[in-house]
């Protein structure tokens, strides 16, 4: 499953509800044959499964929402009882099928199966991780329980029906058809795929795979999906390659569903998406590109890690999700090298998750769970992110073609079964001779992250580490670092596993530690003499960048003043690397929004050089930059904003990485409220619609934001553009602010009840809250005190460090 711009991560709910065999009989299963008649305008279905099964004693089938009519053992009915959403048969000891004749009806919520409606139509689909499959059949709905699926499907004549095999047969009968589909390969409950409606093809191959996408026919025409056959294609490619197996089912459908709360889901030959994920056309941006590419590679990766071997238990569900993160840069970097998409994820994984995880308020990657708030609450920067940043550090670690060997060997031992993250630990420890376990279990179990301490003394490196945390208290604790220094240009590791450790280095030239920002954790320089060794070192992209992220890390935890960190600004006034410029440009942003008076002029100065630099650049990641320069340029300067907003009249005709500066030049200088809501609402893509929210929520006028914001909140924008949208847009508003906190205080009730059962409000208070709540932290501790909201600590304890920072900079 993809996190990016999903509104929920709440599937993982499941894991608390206990699955029917649990302390029961022995159960296993080895088919399930269903066969479904589908009312698609009634919004109900009856449904018979014939399970082949055995089982020690009395069998429990899980059932959420569907009315069992009728159970037969072997042929001969036998008792049942449904209590809870678990169904109880006594079958006493059993072998043979088992057969389920059972109603239910489609679902109103975006799990299980449900309705995703566009305009006044809709497509019937499933969504069935973690523990959804049991909302369209009766049982055994845990991955362990693997087996073979067969389906038929009756319904309308006139529909489409997707599944993950391809069709076997298909009968006509007056209005209705009958479908069957051929058997599934060995598989878990929670990868099964049913989706019916007007569905238009587009067909392509790899290979002797047949690849597919599937939109739905709208107004406004189909979603054009050429990127993402070339992504689907790449990755197939790279990944038969790369795992030594060949892509296991005969067709690959690419869904595009028009309403999910999820990024994507890796249904086994069936992937589902949002539509922003498989439509790219002239006007789509850089990002965009990016976001499509990697999540596409990102699901097909789940078709062997994930799909082909599964996790034994949702515990190690994020061993699923880092592997398919780790992997999809990977292709990504082979099939668009122009992108140097490492650097996003070092900015964006690793980056993330280190700002995460540098709070208090944080946990291990593997966590058991004890409520559900918490489970939803671990699918964060830290399951996907930091997981991911591990695996990375683990590669470089043991060397990449041992790395690939170990991973190939433990897939192949696996495929059609399950396994755990000691599983695969073990094969890389076999191809690597490296101690991968000891090193993985101690990063997995313990909270936080390191900072290693780097000092000379009489002819030797001396290297400490203990925890970094950017509440600046100190914790002594040690972490197995795999930790690379460069020394005259020579690379060498060392497994920095205690306290400190020393290198001997004679007369360094240079001295470099963390090469290529491939580890998960920070460097301090110590003392002038190394610090101008470092600056003296041949310094990649990632390198610049790891530097200025450190400095960050360091001015919020205070171990770094402000004159410091600015004096070390200079070093990057004219950078010219897409990554460290990039950084430096979210910095001065961050600072603009806490304390705008005191950061405008070298926000402004920084901003108008790089776009000078940026102009004369032609490859997609400069262009990128220069859209996201200008945008942040527009919120500060008003000369530049009405220069960008003069273009607005001529918006298609503008690149599509500079639309959204024009959007946002024009709001700044024409507070042109009706003309910018009659834009949003003429859009056809989420894309323009995400642009439009932008200029809509950066007025100069506060009272015209809050405005919008009232109007949002009215229904006439999509949920899952509120928190990751308009709030992160006000956010980048100094000039609202005020209205925005007054905005959160009225709503914080119903966005509450919004994002109910997920993780998402308290991710955007975190990102959100933390800014707009600088100067009014006493107010903010009310509110959350009045109200009890998941994630509360962190956004405190995030606020509380911007919050001083601040008030230093404001002194200064
Ligand atoms: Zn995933």
């Amino acid at each position: 499953m993809a996190l990016k711009y999903s509104i929920a991560n709440s599937s993982v709910r499941i894991v608390m509800q206990a699955t029917a065999q649990a302390g029961k009989a022995v159960q296993q299963v080895k088919e399930y044959d269903l066969y479904l008649d589908i009312d698609f305008d009634a919004l109900k279905f009856s449904g018979k499964v014939r399970i082949d099964m055995s089982s020690t004693g009395d069998i429990s089938l899980d059932a959420v929402d569907l009315e069992v009519t009728v159970v037969r053992a072997n042929g001969r009915s036998v008792p049942f009882e449904q209590h809870g959403n678990v169904v109880d048969i006594q079958t006493g000891q059993f072998s043979g099928p088992l057969e389920v004749d059972y109603r239910g009806k489609v679902s109103e919520s975006l799990t299980g199966f449900y309705k995703a409606p566009y305009g006044d139509k809709y497509v019937l689909t499933t969504h069935f991780e973690a523990g959804h499959a049991r909302r369209l059949l009766p049982c055994i709905d845990h991955p362990a329980y693997k087996a073979d699926f067969k389906l038929t499907v009756r319904t309308r004549n006139d529909l489409s029906v997707i599944s993950n095999m391809p069709v076997e047969s298909e009968k006509k009968e007056g209005n209705k058809k009958t479908v069957t589909f051929q058997k599934t390969p060995k598989m878990s409950t929670y990868l099964l795929y049913l989706g019916i409606g007007r569905f238009e093809e587009d067909k392509d191959r790899h290979n002797k795979t047949e690849l597919y996408t599937a939109s739905v026919v709208k107004p406004d025409g189909r979603i054009k999906t050429d990127l993402a056959f070339e992504a689907a294609q790449k990755s197939l490619e790279f990944y038969e390659k790369y795992f030594g197996i060949p892509y296991d089912l005969p067709k690959l459908h690419l869904i595009a569903i028009p309403e999910f709360a999820y990024g994507a889901m890796e249904n086994w030959g069936a992937i589902t998406f949002r539509e922003i994920l498989l439509h790219a056309d002239k006007d789509t941006s850089t990002s965009t590109k990016k976001s499509i590419a990697e999540v596409i590679a990102h699901e097909i990766a789940h078709m062997w890690f994930g799909d082909l071997v599964t996790m034994k238990w949702w515990d190690d569900l994020w061993l699923n999700e880092s592997f398919a993160t780790f992997m999809a840069y990977k292709v990504v970097d082979w099939a668009y090298p122009q992108w140097k998409i490492w650097q996003d994820f070092v900015k964006n994984s690793t980056g993330g998750a280190m700002a995460r995880d540098a709070l208090k308020s944080t946990h291990p990657i593997e966590a058991k769970v004890r409520s559900p708030e918490e489970i939803e609450e671990l699918f964060d920067e830290i399951s996907y992110g930091k997981g991911a940043s591990v695996l990375r550090m683990i590669e470089s670690y043991v060397g990449p073609d041992k790395f690939q060997k170990g991973v190939s060997s433990y897939l192949k031992q696996f495929r059609y079964s399950n396994a755990a993250g000691r599983d695969l630990w073990n094969h890389l420890q076999q191809a690597s001779g490296v101690d991968v376990s000891r090193v993985m279990e101690e990063w997995i179990s313990k909270v936080g992250y390191p900072v290693v301490k780097a000092s000379l003394s009489q002819g030797k490196l001396v290297l400490e580490q203990e925890r970094f945390l950017l509440s600046g208290s100190r914790e002594r604790q040690t972490w197995p670092i795999p930790v690379s220094i460069m020394v005259d240009g020579k690379t060498q590791q060392l497994l920095l596993d205690k306290e400190k450790a020393e290198v001997r280095v004679s007369n360094p030239k240079s001295v470099k530690v963390n090469v290529e920002r491939t580890g998960f954790y920070r460097v301090d320089y110590r003392g002038g003499e190394l610090q101008s060794l470092v600056w003296a070192s041949k310094l990649s992209g990632l390198d610049r960048y790891g530097l200025a992220n450190d400095a960050w890390a360091f001015l919020c935890s205070g171990n770094m003043s402000w004159k410091e960190y600015q004096s070390l600004l200079e070093r990057f006034s004219n950078e010219e690397e897409f990554l460290p410029a990039f950084e430096v440009s979210e910095r001065l942003t961050t600072l603009f929004q806490i304390a705008p008076r005191k950061i405008v002029d070298l926000s402004r100065n920084y901003h108008k050089s790089q776009l000078s630099i940026l102009e004369r650049k032609k490859d997609e990641n400069s262009s990128l930059l220069k859209g996201t320069v200008a945008v942040r340029l527009a919120l500060l300067d008003d000369a530049y904003a009405r220069e960008a907003g003069s273009k607005f009249k001529n918006l298609s005709t503008i690149e599509p990485d500079m639309k959204r500066a024009a959007i946002v030049g024009h709001a700044r200088s024409s507070n042109d409220y009706d003309g910018l809501i009659e834009w949003y609402n003429k859009s056809t893509t989420d894309e323009d619609r995400l642009r439009y929210l932008e200029g809509l929520a950066s007025f100069k006028r506060p009272d015209l934001v809050r405005k919008v914001q009232d109007w949002a909140m009215a229904g006439n924008v999509k949920r899952q553009d509120i928190g990751r949208g308009l709030l992160q847009f006000a956010t980048a508003n100094p000039d609202a602010h005020a209205v925005t906190w007054e905005w959160f205080k009225d709503n914080v009730e119903k966005l509450d009840k919004m994002y109910e059962g997920t993780a998402t409000l308290s991710a955007y208070m975190r990102a959100y809250i933390s800014i707009i709540g600088v100067g009014r932290v006493g107010e903010v501790e009310k509110l959350f005190s009045e109200h009890k909201l998941a994630g509360a600590d962190a956004t405190l304890e995030r606020l509380k460090i911007h919050d001083r920072l601040a008030k230093e900079i404001t002194k200064a």
